[in-house]
């Protein structure tokens, strides 16, 4: 099933220019981000639909994110190579 469901890990993939969100059906985005779940399915997801659904780890704790936060980890993870999770709340 594709979609961002509750206690997921999610890999952050890259920010992409695919329009279509699996999370809400919205097919006009402009920001989106793709992500990778725990079993290797890999989504396309709309910045603010990302934002309201995933939280960053940060030393053991789970805290909330913003649209631009979650492009900028999008950006960062292309550039650098690194790996990025995020946690669905
Ligand atoms: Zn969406």
């Amino acid at each position: 099933m594709k979609g961002i469901s509750k206690g997921g890990k999610y890999r952050v993939l890259g920010t992409t220019d695919i329009p279509n969100c699996d999370c809400c059906g919205k097919t006009n985005l402009t920001r989106a981000v793709g992500l990778q779940t725990e079993d290797g399915q890999v989504l396309n997801v709309g910045v603010v639909c990302a934002s309201k659904l995933l939280r960053q780890n940060y030393m053991g704790q789970t805290y909330k994110t913003s649209a631009d936060a979650i492009l900028s980890m999008g950006k960062r993870v292309m550039r650098e190579n690194t790996a990025i999770y995020l946690t669905a709340a």
